[in-house]
């Protein structure tokens, strides 16, 4: 829903903390001189503004979830912008879904100026996005299966509750580990900030970045205060750098050069 929800009250929503301002989680990776967005919630129009993002190679889908979908018209602005038809990675059953909640895009004849996309599917194995490896990583958001990626040193999942032990081989030895905590309670399809920290400490990643944050997680500096060293927040606009070998970079529907960001939020 990000943050803040419409009409609440409560300190979170009520901050002046820009690190407590949420857009839908998203976000943008910069590597081998591409740039791709994973997932186009409702707010990917106003990140790619923020960001002044020019130039898009192309969309991975994690699921087909709302706050990971809504925004898929917008790519008409770089169909315009890069003259391209956009190339959009998801698995079959997310495919289905942008076919029904997007019907207008695969009618004939096609109306004219709506989203130009191309879907490319992709299942539990390593698959190429415009000449980048991404490694997908298969988690469980209650019983829906959802994909993460791995891309070099770097991973980011987001909207899981549950990763078996031969996916977790895939992420241990990253770097950088983005990874979703809702809130403090428990919930039926997200992890818990204690849940991911045990993920955190099972898979030991450099550092890692928490994502999908509610306003009932509490405030970002309050909350940060209580993180071991190695363990952040996220926040939109957030950048995170990889050296040139891993060439990585993610985030918050943004970026600038190598970087990522990260950027979060939602229900
Ligand atoms: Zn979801
Ligand atoms: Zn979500």
């Amino acid at each position: 829903m990000g943050v803040p929800i419409i009409g609440c009250p409560c300190p979170v929503c009520q901050s002046s903390d820009p690190r407590d301002k949420r857009l839908r989680t998203s976000i943008l990776l910069e590597t081998q001189g591409k740039t791709i967005v994973i997932d186009t919630g409702p707010d990917f129009r106003q990140q790619m503004l923020r960001h002044d993002v020019r130039t898009l190679d192309a969309v991975v889908f994690t699921h087909e979830h709302k706050d990971h979908l809504a925004g898929l018209d917008e790519v008409r602005a770089y169909n315009f912008l890069n003259e391209m038809v956009m190339p959009v990675y998801a698995t079959p059953r997310v495919q289905q879904a942008i076919r029904r909640e997007f019907a207008y895009i695969f009618e004939e004849p096609k109306y004219p100026g709506i989203p130009q996309i191309e879907l490319v599917s992709f299942g539990n194995a390593p698959f190429d996005v415009q000449g980048v490896e991404f490694l997908p990583v298969e988690v469980f958001h209650h019983q829906l299966q959802v994909f993460g990626f791995r891309v070099g040193d770097f991973v980011y999942i987001t909207d899981a509750n549950r990763i078996e032990e031969e996916e977790r081989r895939k992420i241990r030895g990253c770097k950088v580990l983005v990874l979703n905590a809702l809130r403090r309670e428990k919930h039926i399809s997200h992890f818990t900030l204690n849940e991911a920290l045990d993920v955190v400490r099972d898979l030991r990643p450099e550092k890692a970045y928490f994502t999908h944050i509610s306003h009932q997680m509490g405030l970002h500096e309050e909350v940060q205060g209580e993180l071991p060293g190695n363990v952040f927040i996220g926040f939109d606009g957030l950048v995170v750098t990889q050296s040139e070998n891993e060439s990585e970079s993610e985030k918050d529907s943004e970026s600038e050069n190598e970087s990522e960001k990260e950027n979060e939020s939602e229900n």
